[in-house]
């Protein structure tokens, strides 16, 4: 019935003849805009309930809506039957995603774009872009606990990627059992003749008794990242697999954690058959926000600017600390930790002491709880940060803007860049 048709949840995005799932939110309830969505010429409106002024031919209802796009992605994906590769962790997600979708190549592999990677997210970008790739490259996110399990739903894994797992949005996921929990679900949800692919860490491969297994991390696991160091505006980095050692001249990837997840990687494409396109790989660039460093007339501006969690900021400065002369961070604070909040942010105070000097922005009371004897200046005007960081740095210097999505650090690092003409 709905071969071919385009799915939206959100009336804004209505075009003639597509699908409207009406999904109740947090904050608004997609059912109030199934008028105008038929109005902007939606063929249906899947909906929990009978709606007033909806031609009844036009009406699905349904018990659950996202279950409803849920199992229609799984049909669509059931009738193709592709490699399915699930990914997960606290953080590497998008970029390991990506970097296997450019090394399998737009032809045969499909992956979920951006971050559509929750209950809605996923199967809306299955249904509506997934076009009989021979993989599929699954990015599952974790908001609360079972979120995993629900996504496997859609397709149990053939390759299960775990990557690190940390307190990122641990206010709202729950404690860490919980966190580790959730993300062990894509293990326990995957083939019955599936194999995964787990970061080295004592704390997950105590809770996997599962064979096939393979390890990759940071001198450690059967793929490994061996050591890193940067030269000539790039980074050397030095691999160890089961079959071989690997040298790769990356362009564009800095991240001691982007750089270890490259084991993961490369630990996919033997369990998938396909030869590591060094080219790709060295060639990749990070998507926007995600550890981008900018040589700047010799200073290194890193914008790690999407977000942030305890366990990538740590893994922010070790990098930068390789990275430059003297290093620099720009930080807001990290949220969605609710009442874990002043325990991350006193450890936060702790990680930046390493650093040179520590500039906050947007000062709120999350943030103020960060004592850390490197603070140098806070502001909430952007200006005044960027004139500032013009006063201060010098070519050598390496600067690392950073806080969570919500902080809108961009904005800084923007005015700055300008400023500079980078
Ligand atoms: P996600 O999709 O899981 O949010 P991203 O690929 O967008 O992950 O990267 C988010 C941040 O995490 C970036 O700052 C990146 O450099 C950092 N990062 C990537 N891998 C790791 C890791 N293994 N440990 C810590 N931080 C990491």
């Amino acid at each position: 019935m709905f071969e071919n048709s385009r799915f939206v949840v959100d009336s804004r995005q209505v075009t003639p003849g597509c699908v409207f799932v009406a999904i109740k939110g947090e904050k608004t309830d997609g059912h109030f805009y199934a008028n105008e969505a038929i109005n902007k010429g939606a063929a249906y409106v899947v909906a929990e309930k009978k709606l007033q002024h909806i031609p009844e031919e036009k009406l699905i209802t349904v018990n659950d809506t996202i279950e409803f796009l849920l199992s229609n992605a799984r049909e669509k994906l059931k009738k193709h039957n592709p490699v399915v590769i699930g990914i997960t962790g606290s953080n590497g997600k998008t970029t390991t995603k990506e970097l296997l979708y450019q090394l399998l190549g737009k032809d045969r592999a499909f992956r979920n774009p951006g971050n559509l990677n929750t209950e809605i997210g996923l199967p809306l970008s299955i249904l509506n872009e997934y076009n009989a790739e021979k993989f599929a490259i699954l990015e599952m996110a974790m908001n609360k606990f079972g979120d995993i399990a629900r996504l496997c739903q859609i397709a149990m894994p053939h390759v299960a990627i775990l990557l690190n797992v940390g307190t990122a949005h641990r206010g709202i996921a729950g404690n860490q059992e919980m966190i580790l929990r959730g993300k062990l679900q894509l293990i326990e949800n995957m083939q019955k003749n599936g194999t995964a692919i787990v970061l080295y860490d004592k704390k997950l491969l105590d809770r996997i008794s599962l064979k096939p297994m393979v390890t990759f991390g940071y001198k450690k696991g059967d793929y490994q990242l061996v050591d890193y160091c940067y030269i000539d505006f790039s980074t050397k980095a030095f691999y160890k697999t089961p079959r071989e050692q690997l040298i790769f001249n990356l362009k564009s990837i800095w991240n001691a954690g982007q750089l270890t997840n490259i084991s993961a990687v490369l630990a996919a494409l033997d369990i998938l058959g396909i030869d590591c396109n060094k080219n790709i790989l060295e060639n990749f660039t990070p998507v926007a926000g995600r550890f981008r460093v900018m040589n700047c007339n010799g200073i290194y501006v890193v914008d790690d600017t999407y977000n942030a969690s305890i366990e990538s900021f740590e893994t922010a400065v070790e990098t930068i600390k390789k990275l430059g002369k003297r290093s620099f961070a720009v930080v807001g604070s990290i949220k969605e930790q609710g009442k874990y909040s002043i325990e991350t942010h006193r450890k936060l105070g702790e990680i930046l002491e390493k650093l040179d000097g520590v500039v906050v922005y947007n000062v709120d009371n999350e943030i103020e709880i960060m004592n850390c004897s490197k603070k140098i200046f806070a502001s909430n005007s952007a200006t005044e940060i960027s004139d500032f960081l013009k006063r201060i740095l010098i070519p050598g210097d390496v600067v690392l803007f950073k806080a969570s999505r919500s902080v809108q650090i961009e904005k800084v690092l923007q005015i700055y860049t300008e400023e500079i003409r980078c």
